[in-house]
């Protein structure tokens, strides 16, 4: 280790500790104390507590599969992606929507802790990197200009720039819809059916694009988004959440 890296290590420390002192910051997931605040707003044991989904997993949806079904299937499919082909070929999350990983994207989204979306970012590539490799572009899920406008900023957006492709913002919402997880599954199709658009003149044709969103609940949202991108002549849509409400394996 050179003298710099040692000094700036050192600093950390001092300023970890002054901070602790001083403010007494509060984890954003479990409100105990946080004993690195220049690590950021979420303390270890939290971040460590994520329990992520681990193979095997459909990779379609990126459910949990039982693990009987995929004895040497190279590329595995749940039941209900095989009865029905939606947009989107592959889809994975760090984890299941539960949690500290519950918390920690309720702190990004609705509690301004907006550093929060770099950590979900590198730890989502690492999750998905099989998904993310030979793609040509992140596309972030769009926020409604209004509430885009409220929150300050895309937590979708902020993640899909940790992922180490391309950012492109490919999309916009063009009507405003009633958040998703306020909605019966029955109902969330219908919610979000035409409420994307292309964003102006941008060329999609022949690209393998990877939507990215905070949470995926039914896919709905996903799937419409998808829709869009595959008509504008894109090559392949996949998609990667930092959560995803898994529906439990059945056997
Ligand atoms: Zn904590
Ligand atoms: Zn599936």
């Amino acid at each position: 280790m050179g003298k710099a890296p040692a000094v700036r290590a050192a600093l950390t420390r001092i300023a970890d500790a002054a901070l602790a002192v001083l403010l007494a910051p509060a984890c954003a997931c479990c409100a105990g104390p946080l004993d690195e605040p220049t690590a950021g707003p979420v303390c270890r044991g939290c971040w460590s507590s994520i329990v992520p989904i681990t193979p095997p997993v459909c990779d379609t949806c990126g459910d949990p599969l039982p693990s009987w079904r995929v004895i040497s299937v190279e590329r595995s499919r749940c039941p209900r992606c095989r009865r029905r082909r939606g947009a989107v070929t592959r889809s994975r999350a760090i984890g299941a929507y539960d949690g500290a990983l519950r918390d920690i994207v309720h702190a990004l989204k609705y509690d301004g802790r907006r550093q929060l979306a770099q950590r979900l970012g590198a730890r989502l590539a690492a999750s998905a990197a099989d998904l993310i490799a030979g793609a040509d572009v992140a596309v972030p899920v769009p926020l409604h200009p209004a509430r885009r406008r409220a929150r300050g900023y895309n937590q979708a957006a902020d993640i899909a720039r940790s992922l180490g492709l391309p950012v492109l913002p490919a999309l916009r919402r063009i009507r405003a819809t009633r958040s998703q997880t306020d909605l019966p599954a029955s109902r969330r199709h219908a919610n979000v059916r035409g409420a994307f658009a292309l964003a102006g003149r941008v060329e999609v044709t022949g690209l393998t694009m990877v939507l990215v969103d905070d949470v995926s609940t039914t896919g709905a949202t996903i799937e419409a988004c998808a829709r869009v991108l595959l008509a504008a002549g894109a090559r392949e849509v996949r998609a990667v959440t930092a959560a995803r409400v898994v529906s439990r394996p059945r056997r």
